[in-house]
């Protein structure tokens, strides 16, 4: 990995229903990012200079969504057949006959720059090459009804995985040899067929095929996530009224809080808190007070704002922790509807939800009643970048 990459280019084959994993799976959302965009970036930050990726007939403008903001890639449209798609790939491809190419499959996400440099070496001894593990566990034969007859010699046998890699000249004559009434497993078994020698490399256990929906879930956690903290900070000033927006809650009281909207301190503060474990700015950036738009706004609106935020990144709010500072109204008999209010409108368990009160002993502005101050601390885990 020390010595640069020659030139190559890649074939993502995004062209499949996946009806195994109940829709398409290239374009669900893995770790707040498509799944197809996992290895296009891997592709392209391990230098790939034309990225082509099959898409089927329609499916186009999911394709550039998913891969909005990348460059360097373009979408071709695919075959019935894995065959077929690859094919218009290369087709799509061009270049001189040596040209590296790298056939994957967009179900694979977590493609490393090590995989595809050991791929891309290995072309120096080989027609072409293929990450694979070796298999673990014991193989047995069995009849259709369940029952083992025999055992199966587990030693030459190898579980092959993507990219795949051949010069595009290999490639393109294999496809011109191969059968057109006969259905390849892969790109390996052509180049095979035509009597190249393909060499195994080092797969990686990570670069697992997303097939069943229960994959999605094992994927997920195999993502690095790093803890994130934020805190923050909101006060209001009593007025004239007969209630007070906190935590969510209206509560019926002989005054209640001033404000542009509908001055939920504590709200605000929890707000300000997820904006800041992500590094987005403070609650004022995303509704500016000028804007009459958020004139009397409910705060929930606010803070459902700032979880989205922390969605749309795939990251997930781990726990929230509000203090309410003040010494009217007594917090503690509305504490329990306060943390279901939060739960509910965060979208996480109860018991991630932590609401407390306390006075300031009858000193400063909290103490003697002019305003009500508000703290919170949120924990997100991100997706590490
Ligand atoms: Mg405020």
């Amino acid at each position: 990995m020390n010595s640069p990459l020659p030139a190559f280019a890649a074939v993502v084959v995004a062209a499949g229903s996946g009806t195994r994993a109940g829709g398409a799976k290239q374009w669900r959302l893995l770790g707040g990012k498509p799944v197809v965009r996992w290895s296009v970036e891997a592709l392209l930050k391990a230098g790939a200079q034309d990225v082509v990726v099959v898409v089927s007939a329609g499916s186009e403008a999911e394709a550039a969504e998913a891969l909005h903001g990348l460059t360097g890639w373009r979408a071709v449209t695919g075959g019935a057949a894995r065959t077929d798609s690859v094919k218009a790939g290369l087709t799509a491809l061009g270049g001189p006959d040596d040209r590296p190419v790298l056939v994957h499959d967009a179900a694979r996400p977590f493609l490393s720059a090590a995989v595809i440099a050991r791929c891309i070496a290995a072309l120096d001894q080989a027609d072409g090459a293929l990450p694979a593990l070796p298999v673990a566990d014991s193989l047995r034969r069995a009849s259709p009804d369940g029952i083992v007859s025999g055992a199966v010699e587990r030693e030459a046998l190898w579980r092959a995985q993507t990219p795949q890699a051949f010069s595009l000249k290999t490639l393109t004559d294999a496809f011109a040899a191969w059968p057109a009434d006969e259905t390849a497993t892969d790109e390996a078994t052509m180049v095979e067929r035509a009597g190249g020698r393909v060499k195994i490399v080092e797969g990686d256990a990570r670069l697992m095929k997303l097939t069943y929906p229960e994959d999605f879930a094992m994927a997920e956690a195999l993502i690095p996530r790093t803890v994130r903290i934020g805190q923050g900070y909101d006060v209001h000033r009593w007025g004239p009224g007969q209630w007070v927006w906190l935590c969510g809650l209206e509560i019926p009281h002989d005054q209640t809080l001033i404000g542009h909207s509908d001055a939920d301190a504590g709200l605000h503060a929890l707000t300000d808190a997820i904006l800041g474990a992500i590094g987005e700015g403070d609650i004022g950036d995303h509704f500016p007070p000028t804007d009459d738009k958020w004139k009397g706004a409910p705060s929930d609106l606010f803070l459902k704002h700032a979880a989205g935020l922390v969605t749309a990144r795939g990251g997930r709010i781990s726990n929230v922790d509000v203090t309410l500072i003040c010494e009217r109204p007594k917090v503690k008999p509305h504490r329990q509807a306060m943390r279901e209010r939060l739960a509910e409108i965060l979208d996480i368990p109860l018991d991630a939800v932590s609401v407390k009160a306390t006075t300031s002993e009858g000193l400063g502005f909290t103490g003697r009643g002019e305003g009500l101050a508000a703290q919170a601390v949120a924990t997100v885990e991100l997706p590490s970048r």
